[in-house]
């Protein structure tokens, strides 16, 4: 569809960042660019339904910037999970394993009241560790995750089945 083609354009490929080997993929232009980043706004909005979340996640720290725009499109607030240490008050944490060592995110302890159904977005899916971790972060400080939003999944690392069964949305898969 429209957003699928739409994120395609206003993607750039950077190769051997942030280490040698890896095609970083820059979301950067679409964020830019205004009239395409408000379709794909409205469009992961349309998709869920505006009245299907009572929050958005966002994980640090291009997923703050979907999760905005997303949050305010449909009337609703913001929370951020962030990376270990960032937080001012007491939060949950949760560590997950990285290629080399280890990663820690953590949300407020109070920042969902229970039964709060949560909408997590973040920009790039790759191997879903980061993913996992936050849907379990949000599940732990009481929330319900009722939709997991990228905007582009990266298919060959196999994210979709670590996280089965919970359903994942990209609005590109390549
Ligand atoms: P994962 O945990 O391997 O799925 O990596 C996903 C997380 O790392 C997300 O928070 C992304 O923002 C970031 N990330 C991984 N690869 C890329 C990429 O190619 N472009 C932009 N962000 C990426």
């Amino acid at each position: 569809p429209e957003t699928a083609r739409l994120v395609a354009s206003r993607v750039l490929d950077v190769p051997d960042f942030p280490q040698p080997g890896v095609m970083f993929k820059d979301l950067m232009p679409l964020f830019a660019d205004g009239a395409a980043f408000r379709e794909v706004t409205d469009g992961i909005v349309a998709y869920h339904g505006r009245d299907s979340f009572d929050v958005v996640v966002g994980i640090e720290a291009r997923g703050f910037v979907v999760a905005a725009a997303v949050a305010y499109a449909a009337g609703v607030g913001v929370v951020p999970v962030r990376k270990a240490g960032k937080l001012p008050r007491a939060a949950h944490s949760v560590s997950y394993a990285l290629e080399y060592g280890e990663a820690t995110l953590e949300v407020h302890e109070d920042a969902f009241t229970a039964g709060h159904r949560v909408l997590v977005v973040d920009d790039v899916l790759a191997t879903g560790g980061t993913a996992e971790a936050t849907l379990d972060l949000v599940e732990r400080a009481g929330g319900t995750v009722t939709g997991f939003t990228v905007l582009l999944e990266l298919a060959f690392l196999g994210a979709r089945k670590r996280l089965a069964p919970r359903p994942v949305h990209a609005l590109l898969t390549v």
